[in-house]
């Protein structure tokens, strides 16, 4: 291996090294950890309450992408709403794994309404919402006793935002009395860490199986995040939630989530990951969903749709033909894969290009699977199309976006659909 070959081969995602925990419902398993895909969360905006306003969510967060769904459980009222969702779902033949969002009163939701406990296939509880002094520990007991009881795993959620303030005050005090403190925010890393290790050795002592325990610690800064997580991951071998809190909105959430998400993910770090993004008014939940698989489709960990690489436009376009067709084509294949993941296996693997002018039209276009190369202000109007590498037509006048688009739907089906016919025979 020459010095380059060795720098491309370190640079490569470390394996995870994590145990593996088992999300189940009904036949659907989702597996997190060990050598499981990284997974994609999220959690519905809805008044769970209203099981149908949040069945519908979960719903389409599920078809959006996301394996599991997280649901606020915080009422008594709630509480008895989730077997119904669960139901609703079922009915819709939405499989997607529900996950209990408990704080405060989680020992006696999950207690007092055994339906919720078994509709869940998860519960997330927040070490630092469990209870204040000798409570802490009886109520965080209760929820893990009904989770053993139901064969559930836990998240135990961790978030800086509601960190454990008997354990960060103790911590403090320690610090106070090394002969060198070390800075707030390392005494805050550890509290996290401690917080999220400490509850999980002790729900292993409780009786639930180690690798049933996923740990997350979630800040809102992205050095922050990093720190935690490389120091968790070190520390630990339970799967691990990663997860951006308190994003923000738009551009901010979706920059500071990604880069946070990436730099962890690059170093085989998280095993789930979730992108807490605040919708704009307006915007649907399932932008944090799609965001997420974007980012594990551009590092390469998984594979969810067909990409479109078009260039960024500059001066040589002029017109908004390329743009138009850049995001016609991209539009047209995300509405397309519900039906052709059924009906085209491998369908997700497939790179299109569509570039605005002469100077790295073709070249790119050669490097997908099927590509445009428009003509640029001052270029013949014409758009050699490339398949397979090689230029295969070249298309002129006005109806270029909807030859292209057939071409595209024909180099599909013969490609993708002689491997199902092949698989099926
Ligand atoms: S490919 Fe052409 S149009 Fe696109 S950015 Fe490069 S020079 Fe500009």
């Amino acid at each position: 291996m020459n010095a380059f070959e060795n720098a491309i081969a370190h640079a490569a995602p470390a394996s995870r090294r994590t145990r593996q925990a088992r999300v189940v419902w009904g036949t659907r398993v989702v597996t997190i950890g060990g050598d499981a895909p990284v997974r994609v969360q999220s959690m519905t905006n809805t008044d769970t309450v209203d099981v149908i306003a949040t069945a519908i969510q979960v719903k389409e967060l599920a078809i959006a992408g996301s394996e599991l769904v997280r649901i606020t459980v915080n009422t008594p009222e709630a509480a008895q709403a989730v077997p119904a969702i669960r139901e609703q779902l079922d009915r819709m033949g939405i499989d997607v794994p529900l996950i209990g969002d408990f704080h405060y009163n989680g020992h006696r939701l999950l207690s007092d309404f055994p339906a919720c406990a078994e509709a869940l296939s998860k519960y997330r509880i927040n070490p630092g919402n469990v209870g204040k002094g000798d409570k802490r520990d009886r109520q965080f007991a209760q929820m893990i006793e009904v989770a053993c009881r139901h064969d559930k795993p836990v998240r135990i959620g961790v978030n800086w935002g509601s960190l454990d303030q008997e354990l960060l005050a103790a911590l403090m005090d320690e610090n106070a009395s090394r002969r060198e403190p070390w800075d707030a925010k390392q005494v805050m890393y550890q509290a996290l860490m401690q917080s999220a290790l400490q509850s999980a050795a002790q729900a292993v002592e409780l009786g639930m199986r180690p690798e049933q325990v996923i740990l997350s610690c979630k800040v809102s800064g992205v050095q922050d995040l990093v720190s935690v997580y490389r120091a968790l991951a070190a520390r630990c071998d339970h799967p691990l939630h990663l997860g951006l809190t308190e994003a923000g909105m738009a551009t901010k959430g979706t920059v500071a989530s990604t880069a946070a998400l990436a730099l962890l993910l690059q170093e085989g770090i998280g095993d789930t990951i979730r992108v807490s993004l605040t919708p704009q008014p307006g915007e649907p939940r399932t932008q944090e969903v799609l965001i997420a698989l974007e980012v594990l489709q551009s590092l390469g960990l998984r594979t969810f749709n067909p990409s479109v690489t078009a260039c960024p436009g500059c001066g040589r376009t002029t017109s908004t033909t390329f743009q138009e067709l850049a995001q016609q084509i991209d539009g047209f294949l995300r509405a397309q894969m519900p039906l052709w993941k059924q009906r085209y296996p491998g369908v997700e693997s497939l790179k299109v290009a569509v570039m605005g002018c002469i100077v790295n039209g073709p070249g790119e276009s050669k490097h997908a699977d099927i590509g445009i190369s428009l003509p640029g202000t001052g270029e013949a109007p014409a758009a050699p199309v490339f398949i397979d590498g090689r230029k295969a037509m070249t298309l002129r006048g006005e109806t270029i976006a909807q030859e292209f688009q057939t071409i595209v739907e024909d180099y599909i089906a013969r490609r993708y659909g002689a491997a199902a016919a092949h698989s099926n025979a």
